[in-house]
C-alpha cells in the first residue's frame, strides 16, 4: 500500500469513529424526562418521628397537632426535643406527627457534625444500624439506639404527575436548582404515591449551598447520571 493509500484508509477509519462519536452524544442527548416543567422545592429542617411510646415518655402524652404540613396527613407538632450527641447539642427540634412505628431523627451534616454522631444518609424509614441520639424535653429522656439519618433528597410526586415528569417510583434523577446560585443535585430519588403532593425536600446543608428562599425551583435534568459527567442526560 502505498503512503497516499494508507491516508485514505486512515482517514476513513478516523471519519467512523467521530461519526460514531457523534451519534453517540446524540443518543445520550436525548431525555424522555420533562425538562420543562417546575417542581417546587422545600426545605426540610432538622426534625423527629416519635412512636408513640417514645412521645409520651417524653411529653406524657400522644402529639398535638398545630399545622398541617406540604403531605396530605402530616403535620407539625406543639412539641419540641432537645437532641444530645457526644459532642453537642441542638435545641428546639421540631416534632412531626402522626406517630409512627419507630422514632427516626432527620438531620443535616452539618448538625450531625454538631452532635458529635455518624449519621448516615438514609431514605426516611430506612434506619437499620443508623446512629444513636438521645432526646429530652422537660419531662422526659429517650435513648435511641438507631434512628439518626441525613435524610436522601427526594421528590414527592402523585401518579399523574410522574406520568408527566417521565418518571417512576425509586427512580434515581437529577435536577437543577434555580436558585441564586445554581446548583445540578444528582441522586434525587423518586417517591410517587397518588396521595403525594408535587414537591422535592432537600436538607439545609443542600438548600445553603444552592441559595435557597421559596422562590426557588427545580428542573428534571434527566434520569441518574453517568459517574463521568454525561451532563444528567441517560
Ligand atoms: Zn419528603
Amino acid at each position: 500500500m502505498n503512503e497516499k493509500a494508507l491516508q485514505e484508509v486512515l482517514e476513513g477509519v478516523i471519519r467512523g469513529v467521530v461519526q460514531q462519536l457523534g451519534n453517540q452524544s446524540v443518543t445520550s442527548a436525548t431525555t424522555d424526562v420533562n425538562t420543562e416543567d417546575s417542581i417546587p422545592v422545600e426545605l426540610s429542617a432538622r426534625h423527629a418521628h416519635l412512636s408513640e411510646a417514645d412521645a409520651i415518655a417524653l411529653f406524657g402524652a400522644p402529639l398535638t397537632p398545630v399545622r398541617e404540613l406540604s403531605q396530605p396527613g402530616q403535620f407539625l407538632c406543639k412539641e419540641r426535643v432537645r437532641l444530645i450527641g457526644p459532642k453537642g447539642v441542638i435545641d428546639n427540634v421540631a416534632v412531626l406527627g402522626p406517630s409512627r412505628g419507630s422514632s427516626q431523627v432527620e438531620v443535616s451534616k452539618t448538625d450531625a457534625r454538631i452532635l458529635g454522631a455518624d449519621a448516615p444518609v438514609r431514605q426516611s424509614g430506612d434506619i437499620n444500624g443508623s446512629a444513636g441520639i438521645i432526646l429530652a424535653s422537660q419531662n422526659g429522656i429517650v435513648g435511641l439506639e438507631e434512628g439518626l439519618i441525613v435524610a436522601s433528597r427526594h421528590i414527592h410526586m402523585s401518579t399523574e404527575d410522574a406520568k408527566r415528569f417521565g418518571v417512576a417510583d425509586n427512580d434515581l434523577v437529577c435536577v437543577r436548582l434555580e436558585g441564586d446560585r445554581p446548583l445540578i443535585l444528582e441522586d434525587v430519588l423518586v417517591r410517587v404515591n397518588e396521595n403525594f403532593k408535587l414537591a422535592m425536600h432537600i436538607d439545609a446543608d443542600e438548600g445553603n449551598s444552592a441559595g435557597w428562599s421559596k422562590a426557588v425551583s427545580g428542573k428534571l435534568v434527566g434520569k441518574k447520571c453517568g459517574a463521568a459527567h454525561g451532563l444528567c442526560k441517560n
